[in-house]
């Protein structure tokens, strides 16, 4: 009996400035390891006939804490913000990290609006294709020498089927449904069975483009690559064709640009010539377009196609393939500013 008066002139001054104060009270003498409970522990120690006594007496302390500590509750209510979580509500935030864009997507996206201004549709088809679509529909037949040149991926357990080794797998689904006028850009990852090197890489990216309409001529083909390539490297830039071969067009040929870095006068990117290739072209085949039941004799068309790490290559200076894929966030900051 004399300890619990005791503890109750201890409870009478207990000092609470906070909740937090409050709550500390209500532990240390409300809480299930607290004093309270401690003491109704010892009622069994108490002899028969005195419990009912110490039962009344413990009641009434029990009411005495639980009063105190309402009183003290009321007295720090609302203190919980100031006390603890302080927020200064003029500090800046803190900064999100943002990534950047890639620079194949940065260039891919530039190509895609030029085209898209001249009337071109985007066209987008399956990586995995069969041989019909890849080779077959473009006029390399199974023993055609140029199938050696792109050499891919099989997939084993379905031997007709396989990594795309050109976008011009999606042109000739897009002739595969619909007729002319035709007006597409296929943009797109393809692969080639090649050794990984700073020139050459098991995966890369194209933009190819295809125009079927009645009287579409070589000079239009010219008009809108010349455009393209002003578009994109400025208004300065020359261009030449050079024949070349193709099975999927006749006749074919490569354009160059006028060296970006040199500006024609010669250096180590264009070989000391003052011009890089940076995409084949040609007439659409009559062989090809007869595939799709297109009249050669009413349609004539031209298609083209670039690889998009060449033309990053030319813009941004980047001279290792490899660097496009390694994700090092050192290299893929330096495009923070270009959108
Ligand atoms: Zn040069």
């Amino acid at each position: 009996m004399q300890q619990i008066e005791a503890y109750k002139q201890e409870m009478q001054v207990f000092e609470a400035q906070t909740a937090e104060q409050a709550e500390a009270f209500r532990i240390k003498y409300l809480g299930t390891k607290g004093l309270l409970k401690q003491v109704m522990g010892e009622m069994k120690q108490v002899p028969n006939e005195q419990r009912k006594a110490f039962g009344q007496v413990l009641n009434e302390f029990k009411a005495f804490a639980e009063d105190i500590y309402q009183q003290l509750k009321d007295k720090t209510a609302g203190t919980e913000q100031a006390s603890g979580n302080q927020i200064d509500l003029s500090l800046p935030g803190n900064d999100l990290p943002v990534g950047t864009r890639h620079p194949l997507n940065i260039v891919r996206n530039q190509i895609i609006q030029i085209f898209r201004r001249l009337g071109f549709a985007v066209a987008e088809g399956p990586e995995i294709e069969d041989d019909w679509h890849n080779f077959g529909a473009m006029n390399l037949p199974e023993d055609h020498p140029a199938r050696d040149m792109q050499d891919t991926f099989y997939i084993s357990k379905h031997p007709d089927w396989l990594l795309r080794t050109h976008t011009s797998s999606v042109q000739a689904r897009v002739m595969e449904n619909q007729q002319p006028p035709i007006r597409v850009i296929c943009p797109g990852r393809v692969y080639r069975n090649e050794t990984i090197s700073a020139r050459a890489h098991c995966f890369f990216h194209q933009v190819e483009g295809l125009y079927i309409d009645e009287n579409v001529s070589f000079a239009d083909l010219k008009q809108t690559l010349y455009f393209f390539v002003q578009e994109l490297f400025g208004q300065h830039v020359k261009v030449r064709f050079r024949p070349s071969y193709f099975p999927f067009t006749e006749p074919s040929a490569e354009m160059d640009i006028s060296c970006q870095i040199c500006s024609g006068k010669g250096c180590n990117i264009c070989k000391h010539t003052g011009w890089v290739e940076i995409l084949g072209s040609g007439m659409v085949h009559p062989k090809v377009l007869e595939n799709f039941g297109i009249d050669p004799n009413r349609y004539t068309g031209y298609a083209f196609g670039m690889g998009i790490e060449r033309i990053t290559q030319l813009k941004y200076q980047v001279n290792d393939l490899r660097l496009y894929s390694q994700n090092d966030i050192r290299f893929l900051k330096q495009f923070t500013g270009a959108l």
